[in-house]
């Protein structure tokens, strides 16, 4: 079995930079990209998007599958060597690391986990079909897009995410309607007031989603009265979910530190993980910013502390 100078787990944005830089860097860097990992395409949560704005270099924006494929292409051209397979298992109690496909082991230096995180969805009936198609699951990402300008937007959650979003919202909808299961917000107070006070803001306090409907994009919501059961039909020109992500950690069976939510806990603000020689890059992490940019950048950040680490261990 060879030896391994760095493992990367992952394909989003995080898990392809740091492979660039360590394959020019002649690293000769491992790749695992899931197959179907956590529900999701090699390519990560823009497999799942259309338009792309915010990602510099494309001034007329970039389908998200374009963009991971280009990322894809250019790991390749650069020598990483990508292997279509699930991580499913890891062993960081032994030195080298062993990284786990089936019954397939691999060993490393060093371990960079970028494996993201999934938005978590409500399936409810209609959500596959206009799934961004007018229903998308990061207000920043997509709330800027043609399409919701001018229109009643709904985001469904109760936390500081659901009120961060629908606060944004306020930019682009004609009014924004937030739908929450309970009578009152699970947000910082804070969050909470601004909420509360914006004019453009109404809540629609305890209510369900319940069905999506339209034609080509999504046009009409159906909610539910948890009080009452009683369903009602409202006019939607998009909807946002706001109910949370699951990071991709459950291969690590408390192998690392993760935080109550099982993201990974990073040292320092930095990518270092609580076991000495494995670095995390991206969502799987990051439960602030985000984007694609972020994971993007500290893809970078996690190939300089392994290489320094290969470098400290000679
Ligand atoms: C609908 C939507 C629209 C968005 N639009 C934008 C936008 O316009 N601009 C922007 O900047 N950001 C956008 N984002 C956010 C952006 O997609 C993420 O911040 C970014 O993709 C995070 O990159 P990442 O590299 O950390 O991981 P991810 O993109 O989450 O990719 C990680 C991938 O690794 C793979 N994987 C997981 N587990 C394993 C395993 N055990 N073994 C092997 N592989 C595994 C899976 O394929 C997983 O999806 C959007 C997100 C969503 C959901």
């Amino acid at each position: 079995m060879d030896l391994e100078n760095i493992i990367i787990i992952g394909s989003g944005p995080a898990a392809h930079t740091a492979g660039i830089y360590a394959a020019r860097a002649e690293l000769k860097p491992l790749l695992f990209e899931g197959l179907n990992a956590g529900g999701i395409a090699a390519g990560g949560q823009l497999t799942t998007t259309t338009d792309v704005e915010n990602y510099p270099g494309f001034p007329d924006g970039i389908a998200g599958p374009d963009l991971m494929k280009a990322m894809r292409d250019q790991s390749v051209k650069m020598g990483v060597n990508i292997k279509t397979a699930t991580v499913d298992r890891i062993d960081f109690s032994v030195a080298p690391l062993r990284v786990y496909t089936g019954s397939e082991v691999y060993e490393g230096k060093t371990v960079i986990i970028a494996t993201g995180a999934t938005a978590r969805r409500l399936n409810v009936s209609g959500e596959e079909q206009f799934w961004q198609k007018g229903v998308s699951a990061c207000a920043v990402c997509d709330g800027p897009l043609p399409i919701f300008r001018d229109k009643t937007l709904y985001v469904v959650g109760g936390g500081d995410s659901a009120c961060e979003e629908a606060l944004f919202l306020t930019k682009y909808g004609s009014e924004v309607v937030l739908i929450h299961r309970r009578d009152k917000l699970r947000a910082s107070a804070i969050m909470q007031r601004r909420v509360l006070a914006h004019p453009k803001i109404k809540i629609l306090w305890n209510h369900t989603l319940n069905e999506l409907r339209g034609e080509k994009l999504l046009e009409r919501i159906v909610v539910k009265n948890t009080l009452t059961a009683a369903l009602s039909e409202h006019e939607a020109g998009g909807l946002f979910y706001a109910v949370g992500h699951s990071p991709n950690t459950d291969f690590l069976a408390g192998a690392l530190d993760l935080d109550e939510a099982g993201y990974i806990v990073i040292k320092n603000g930095v990518t270092g993980t609580s076991v000495p020689g494995v670095f995390a890059a991206g969502d799987v992490y990051d439960k602030k910013y985000r984007q694609a940019i972020t994971a993007a950048g500290s893809g970078c950040m996690a190939y300089f502390e392994a290489s320094d680490y290969l470098n400290e261990k000679g």
